[in-house]
């Protein structure tokens, strides 16, 4: 019998997601408002450390709505890095805004500071300044807020946070995503945590998520009657979805911990080989370990692509690292800074299966295949 398909990172859903669902279908509120989200909000913002929490139904919405409320507007320029999966990237287009794509550290994967600085200073020479940066917490290695915010001040942009896959993460031991204006979650069915679909804004600036509240309901002015004075959008979460949030919020710590150990025992099993490393610690940080991603050495036996293909033979996913924007057709006449890091680590790495089903047996599996393919023949010949 075939073995079932580990997935890279699949739900994982308890009988608490029933319980709330069920209680949240019996008040009748099946609507995008109703207490599950109000409550979803209130735990977001408790367990994140953000005053205010807007639950939505992507995180490509909390992003375009964070550039909205920040006033990116057609022409103007926002940065962005290239190393990122496209969610980040499309609401600077819905706002006909240009993305200016900067590379990545190879320290700790995350935006370059000083390419960012620099690139923001031309910018501004060129007479048109970038309105708001995005910075990625990619693969959930919590970026320094305070450092991006320095940056950002110093050349009059915007900070955003990409928190999407850094829920959970913590630096200096506060939450991912503190210093920006505004820090975007996801809870799309892969995130370490789901609601099948949907998304978060979080900030500290009471008004700045007011406004985007009320965007985020067709932008209603509040009478009787519907009137509108400008156009919004219909980005607000279900409450039914609320419900599953909520039940998998309570969960979170225990996710980040598996996560967590997880990554340790990829790292000390296959870290020790030649030619094999892992995704960068940040000092100081708890990362989430949302993905654990392995770098191969250029000289390696196997590179990423044969072990993705023979992991796949056995019915398990693993998957590239993102592949940079600036690679991409959609992207082929944007600017983009630098680049030889983005592009090294979409050739050298590998995601590994990092969800609740890899327990001990599918990570002897999985470590097994590894070695075999990456050890060199004389190790292994008898
Ligand atoms: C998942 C993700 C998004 C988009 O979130 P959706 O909820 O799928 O719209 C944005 N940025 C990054 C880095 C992501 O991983």
């Amino acid at each position: 019998m075939a073995n079932p398909r580990i997935f890279l990172s699949p739900p994982q859903i308890s009988e608490r997601e029933y319980d709330l669902v069920r209680e949240a279908l019996d008040s009748n509120y099946v609507a995008p408002l109703g207490p599950m989200v109000d409550r979803f909000e209130a735990a977001l913002a408790r367990y994140t450390g953000f005053p205010h929490a807007l639950a939505l139904s992507s995180g490509t919405a909390a992003l375009h709505l964070a550039l909205r409320v920040l006033g990116v507007e057609a022409g103007d320029r926002v940065v962005v890095p290239s190393l990122t999966f496209i969610g980040s990237v499309v609401p600077v287009l819905y706002q006909g805004a240009e993305p200016i794509f900067v590379d990545s550290s190879a320290k700790d994967w995350l935006i370059d500071a000083d390419m960012l600085d620099a690139t923001l200073a031309r910018l501004a020479r060129e007479g048109r300044p970038a309105k708001a940066v995005i910075v990625v917490d990619l693969y959930g290695q919590p970026c320094d807020g305070a450092l991006y915010a320095a940056i950002c001040d110093r050349h009059g942009a915007a900070l955003v946070v990409d928190a999407a896959e850094s829920l959970g993460s913590t630096l200096r031991g506060r939450h991912a995503g503190h210093g920006a204006q505004i820090t975007c979650l996801s809870f799309n069915g892969n995130k370490i945590i789901t609601t099948s679909g949907g998304g978060a804004l979080l900030s500290d600036d009471e008004a700045l998520v007011r406004r985007a509240r009320n965007l985020s309901q067709q932008a209603r002015v509040p009478v009787a009657h519907y009137e509108h004075v400008e156009f919004g959008y219909n980005y607000r979460l279900s409450n039914i979805l609320g419900a599953i949030g909520l039940a998998q919020l309570e969960t979170i710590e225990d996710r980040v911990a598996r996560r967590r150990a997880l990554f340790d025992a990829y790292r000390d099993r296959l870290g020790g080989l030649p030619g094999l490393s892992f995704i960068p610690d940040i000092p100081e940080a708890r990362c989430n370990r949302w993905l654990s991603v392995a770098l191969f050495d250029k000289n390696v036996q196997a590179g990423p692509e044969e072990v993705r293909l023979a992991l796949e033979a056995v019915n398990i996913e693993a998957r590239a690292v993102w592949k940079p924007m600036h690679m991409q057709p959609l992207f082929r006449d944007a600017e983009m800074v630098g680049g030889r890091v983005a592009e090294d680590l979409f050739a050298r790495g590998l995601c590994l299966p990092s969800g609740a089903q890899v327990d001990d047996d599918v990570l002897d599996r999985i470590c097994a295949i590894v070695d075999r393919l990456v050890e060199a023949p004389e190790a292994v010949s008898p």
